[in-house]
């Protein structure tokens, strides 16, 4: 039996003696209180890693003027600045791939990191393990492509992507062509996809590439595809004209393309679950401060809003005022919107959300639909929750996102092929995969439970 499927049914059974287990062992995660270090690849380093460092500082550092250097005995490995960092703006220095440990030998290494120019300086030993451990599909592995109609799909060699890659191939291409008859983009590069075999944030982003998750046993629950739909959506939305773009409309437009958010869903339904929950955000606050909301409840509600205006001034019409929406003097995107309304549709936001709150009152709402959106929501703030304690460089606001150009030249893949695999990340993973099971398959029961497990033992490991 496969170890993950045995480890699940473990886990199912064995809960208490799971919780008992991991209330006597772990450390707890206490918060920063001076500079701390971040090494990468996440995990055990192996000789012949190249290794990068994340110097996070205590709260209230003034970092402006500092910098950091980092030694091994008298060689300089490199210096950094510090500034804000990844979505979230954590402040922290970052030394890209510092510390070549190719000539290394195995056993621990002192490092010493110097604000520089007046202290504070300090050491950090480090465990070098053998090259011949490193997990497979190192060392062998290396980034490879494969060229479809659409794509350039970049891949690291032993992973499940490699094995998929004809499948992905045909579905990147049927994705692409659907989304380019709605959004006719004006580039005709092939678009670099690039499939990690690690969960990074959310699953996928989008920046000069399209970065997806794919691996197998994803704790995310494996919705590697739709979220490859939707940064597709973002990539011909972004080629296809338009000044202001508002978030409310580029993530609403990118799940309404793609059917759905992690998974295809009845948008307009489930958005009118939102009011029966009263989870509803009203339109102004998310349009004004989009990312900071609950994700998967602002990018449903923004989602089945396009929806809306889809089905009631038609693709054409809607896609003209979105591509004619401008920046407004106090800066709020709320009062671009309303402005482009009144122009195009001759009705304001407000006048725009009364009537889309009637439209949502009259949809039917069956039990299941709402109990799939309460857990889905649930199932997320939780992964989300366990990123943050247990695998912070996954966790969308830090997330560590190297670019794959600069790997593939340097033939670099331990950053995306490991992440944290001590015991607790594979417990709390394996119950993470199964409550995405259960969630999928519609016993919400069940996934309602290994939840709860699962955030009880995140608030012993957080508290203790
Ligand atoms: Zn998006």
């Amino acid at each position: 039996m496969h170890t993950t499927v045995l480890m699940r049914r473990l886990i199912t059974i064995h809960y208490l003696l799971i919780t008992v287990f991991l209330a006597s062992c772990v450390a707890p995660v206490t918060p920063v209180e001076k500079f701390s270090v971040l090494t990468h690849p996440d995990g055990p380093l192996y000789v012949s890693d190249q290794v990068s460092f994340e110097v996070l500082t205590p709260t209230g550092f003034k970092s402006e003027g500092y910098e950091v250097q980092v030694r091994l005995g008298d060689k300089e490995l490199g210096r950094a600045g510090f500034g804000p960092f990844g979505v979230g703006g954590r402040v922290q220095a970052t030394l890209w791939w510092a510390w070549d440990t190719t000539h290394l030998q195995p056993g621990p290494e002192t490092l010493t990191f110097t604000i520089l120019p007046d202290g504070p300086s300090w050491q950090e030993t480090v465990t070098m393990y053998p090259q011949s451990g490193v997990p497979p599909p190192q060392p062998q592995a290396r980034w490879a492509a494969a060229i479809s109609d659409c794509c350039a799909l970049n891949y690291i060699t032993g992973t499940a992507a490699e094995r998929d890659m004809a499948v992905l191939a045909q579905i990147a291409d049927e994705q692409a062509a659907s989304l380019a008859s709605r959004l006719p983009a004006k580039a005709n590069e092939k678009i670099p996809v690039v499939f990690m075999p690690r969960v990074l944030g959310n699953g996928g982003f989008v920046s000069d590439a399209i970065y997806v998750s794919y691996l197998d046993n994803d704790y995310l629950g494996g919705a590697s595809t739709q979220v490859l739909q939707h940064e597709f959506a973002h990539w011909f939305d972004a080629r296809s004209g338009g000044d202001l773009r508002p978030s409310i409309f580029q993530e609403g437009l990118a799940v309404y393309l793609s059917g759905g958010h992690f998974k295809p869903e009845p948008l307009i339904p489930r958005a009118a679950a939102l009011l029966e929950l009263n989870w509803y955000i009203p339109l102004q606050t998310l349009a004004d401060d989009f990312y900071p909301q609950q994700h998967e409840i602002g990018y449903l509600e923004a989602a089945a809003l396009v929806g809306y205006m889809v089905e009631t001034y038609g693709w054409e019409s809607f896609n003209a005022f979105y591509r004619d929406i401008h920046a407004t003097p106090d800066g709020r995107a709320s009062q671009a919107i309303d402005a482009a309304l009144q122009k195009h549709f001759r009705i304001t936001f407000a006048g725009l959300e009364e009537k889309y709150l009637e439209f949502l009152k009259a949809q039917p709402v069956t039990e299941s639909l709402r109990d799939d959106l309460r857990l889905s929501v649930q199932f997320y703030d939780t992964a989300r929750r366990y990123q943050q304690a247990l695998d912070p460089s996954a966790h969308f606001m830090t997330a560590w996102l190297p670019d794959y150009k600069i790997m593939r030249e340097r033939g670099i893949v331990a950053d995306y092929l490991r992440h944290p695999s001590g015991m607790n990340n594979r417990l709390i993973e394996a119950l993470l995969l199964n409550a995405a099971h259960d969630l999928r398959a519609g016993k919400y029961d069940r996934a309602e439970i290994t939840l709860q497990a699962v955030n009880s033992l995140l608030g012993m490991l957080v508290e203790r």
